[in-house]
């Protein structure tokens, strides 16, 4: 098996994990074989795909993705979802445990779920557990099902069968998963703080952003390394915004807590300071901040901080964002971005004079070791051959129409990005071509790798 090739990739630009290089990469069952010198001969019997001077980067994986099915399909689903993912350069993605019905917060659970996506997904799907008030007793059983962790909320998560942890109910659930080092994922936002600050609602992006402080984070993010540090425990703090965390996050990295961060592309590339009154297709929680919150988000990726980069794709349909009044305080708050990420960070990244391959890093490599996924998120020898070929200096013009995700409604409507994904490819088959999908769906349902996360 070693050294076989049923195909042959060659790119002048391959984003390998030392970095980025003209090279060969060959391809059988699946499985990156080699990583060869460029322009090598070409075995006998393998087939040839020369892409030029478009870049092979391995498949984005997107650990933090709301699909909704079953129970709110019309939100979205299972088939749109990862066709929107694999038309944007996605090969593995790891939905959220809520706002489907059933969430995944019981082993039963987790089975209509699977059963729901199996033979839909144009990309392999795993699914994280969902840590609620009452289910202690299934985390383990959840997590020998192959959940690649769970999640919790701090405060209301906008879904009734969802409900939050308290301060108790947190300590106890990070005190069970420390029984077989399971993985909290976490919404840190203080519902103390959330609760007083100013709630005048509206269309006011202003007024929106006044009631989601980013001390609600900050404190949320310091007790929960607290715990984590007190407990010996593993936690994750999903889509960070406030920048204000940042030193206390790598404070904690040094002294060696187990916790990694992740933000997400609205934080990286737009701005409170853009977002006109009423754009209700701009609410998110915690909210998109400042341009100079930004800056100091983009110094956290560059210096290892944040760990990674990823969607939380959090769609719904249109008349629940409001869009005949403009108010914030009650418009379903998530960012359809799925389709999009890459290009929307790889062209404020290019601005700010980093590479391709730090994007990678962000999007791919990253939430990888995040869920554990030891065989995606590189092209090396025995990886997944699972790819994305972009084209890095080529430009569009976002049309909302266009997009697969079921509700045709994105804060990125309008925006010229750089970055085409020519091209995507699992397991050494594409799966999308020129934005659209290509054959019948090809995904897998995985599970954390045993030893894994
Ligand atoms: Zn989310």
């Amino acid at each position: 098996m070693k050294d076989a090739a049923e195909l042959i990739l060659r790119s002048r630009r391959v984003v390998t994990p030392e970095g980025e290089r003209p090279a060969d990469v060959a391809v059988a069952g699946g499985v990156i074989t080699a990583v060869r010198p460029y322009d090598s001969a070409v075995p006998d019997g393998a087939r040839l795909t020369d892409l030029g001077a478009d870049v092979l980067l391995p498949g984005l994986v997107d650990t933090h993705v709301h699909i909704n099915d079953p129970g709110r399909t019309e939100w979205e689903g299972f088939a749109t979802a990862t066709a929107a993912a694999a038309a944007g350069g996605i090969t593995t993605l790891v939905d959220m445990p809520l706002n489907s019905i059933p969430p995944t917060t019981t082993t039963a659970h987790l089975t209509v779920k699977q059963d729901t996506a199996r033979g839909r997904v144009h990309t392999d799907v795993g699914f994280w557990g969902g840590a609620v008030p009452g289910n202690l007793k299934d985390l383990r059983p959840l997590h020998d099902a192959g959940v690649f962790g769970f999640k919790c909320f701090l405060l209301p998560s906008g879904v009734d069968e969802f409900p939050q942890l308290s301060p108790d109910g947190l300590a106890d659930a990070l005190t069970e998963l420390t029984r077989f080092d399971g993985l909290l994922i976490v919404h840190a936002e203080d519902p103390g703080l959330i609760d007083g600050a100013p709630r005048r609602g509206g269309p006011r992006y202003a007024d929106f952003l006044a009631s989601r402080p980013r001390a609600a984070e900050d404190t949320a993010i310091a007790g929960l390394i607290a715990l984590a540090e007190r407990l010996g425990a593993r936690v994750h703090v999903l889509h960070l915004s406030s920048s204000g965390a940042l030193p206390l996050i790598a404070a904690a990295k040094r002294s060696g807590v187990r916790v990694t961060v992740e933000t997400c592309p609205h934080f990286l590339t737009l701005t409170a300071e853009e977002v006109p009154d009423g754009a209700t297709e701009f609410k998110c929680c915690p909210p998109i901040r400042e341009a100079a919150n930004q800056d100091l988000l983009w110094q956290a990726l560059a210096d290892g901080t944040i760990d990674c980069v990823v969607s939380d794709h959090s769609p719904s349909t249109v008349d629940l964002k409001n869009r005949d009044t403009g108010d914030f305080a009650t418009a379903w708050g998530g960012i359809s971005s799925l389709q999009l990420g890459l290009p929307a960070v790889w062209t404020e990244a290019r601005r700010r004079g980093h590479t391709v391959a730090d994007v990678a890093r962000w999007m791919s490599t990253g939430p990888a070791r995040l869920a554990g996924l030891t065989a995606k998120g590189a092209v090396a020898e025995g990886h997944d051959a699972d790819f994305a070929v972009l084209a890095p200096e080529e430009t569009f013009t976002v049309d909302p129409a266009h997009l697969h995700h079921r509700n045709p409604i994105t804060a990125y409507a309008g925006k010229t990005l750089h970055g085409v994904v020519r091209s995507t490819w699992l397991r050494g088959e594409p799966v999308a071509r020129d934005g659209r999908v290509t054959g019948e769906p090809a995904g897998r349902l995985i599970e954390r790798p045993a030893g894994g996360s």
